[in-house]
């Protein structure tokens, strides 16, 4: 059974700089093997109830501003599946989510720019899942835990967003060394996703040292959620990766099963 994937994204920049998280997610595909599809849980889709891209042939998001030239020439030309989909809504209507598919959008980058790192060829089905800032933590692992039986199919159930992400701490000349608070949450999330305690992490907010300073909005947490949950009940996190960007931009990964 394939495990389910958080990924951090970080910048957009992510995809030209030579950092260790590029390089870690440059060979994750490879050591995590062929899925036969790829569910993406991201940031940047935020949506009342969980969406589902169902188009055939997704176009590819350029949802930043201000960024180099070169990264908005950049294509991720992965296939859609309208069916797998349907389906993937229909595990969640199921679990008693209500859940729609959307016949038009295509990857927004917080889906294509680790997936372009992790599997250049670009020749995977990708169906990208939106987050519910509206909605707890709980939803989001209910969410996740209403597609585990989809790791059963070779499909891999990831989350992509960021385990500490504030855009207004960021020190551009400050690459790794991370600030105190940012590392403070970064552990204290490794500790609770490695505990596999829904409980713990749905109240992260009033329990996580420096939570609104990691996350001044939540929605590039939720991805996490969404990841443990797909790891099925009692799972446990296990931190793949660890380093950060810009003094606070954590770019840690989890697996989860
Ligand atoms: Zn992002």
């Amino acid at each position: 059974m394939r495990p389910a994937l958080f990924v951090s994204h970080g910048s957009p920049n992510l995809i030209g700089e030579d950092t260790p998280a590029r390089e870690f997610l440059a060979g994750l595909g490879e050591s995590l093997g062929r899925p036969d599809a790829i569910v993406v849980a991201s940031a940047h889709w935020e949506t009342a109830v969980p969406e589902l891209t169902a188009t055939s042939q997704p176009e590819t998001i350029h949802d930043f501003y201000g960024f180099p030239e070169a990264l908005y020439r950049l294509r991720y030309p992965a296939p859609g599946n309208p069916g797998f989909a349907t389906r993937a809504a229909e595990l969640l209507e199921g679990a008693g989510i209500p859940a729609s598919i959307d016949a038009r959008r295509g990857l927004d980058h917080g889906a294509w720019s680790p997936l372009l790192l992790m599997y250049p060829k670009a020749d995977i089905p990708v169906v990208e899942l939106s987050v519910q800032p509206g909605q707890s933590p709980a939803h989001h692992i209910a969410v996740g835990r209403a597609l585990a039986p989809l790791r059963n199919e070779n499909v891999l159930v990831m989350g992509s967003g960021g385990a500490v992400h504030n855009l207004r701490t960021l020190e551009r000349g400050r690459p790794g060394d991370p600030v105190a608070w940012a590392r403070d949450f970064d552990e204290w999330l490794d500790r609770r996703l490695s505990d596999g305690r829904d409980d713990a992490l749905s109240a992260y907010r009033s329990e996580a040292p420096g939570a609104v300073l990691a996350h001044p909005r939540d929605e590039h947490l939720l991805p996490v959620f969404v990841a443990y949950g797909a790891g099925g009940p009692g799972a446990r996190g296990r931190r793949i990766h660890n380093s950060f960007t810009y003094g606070s931009l954590s770019m840690a990964a989890f697996l989860f099963q």
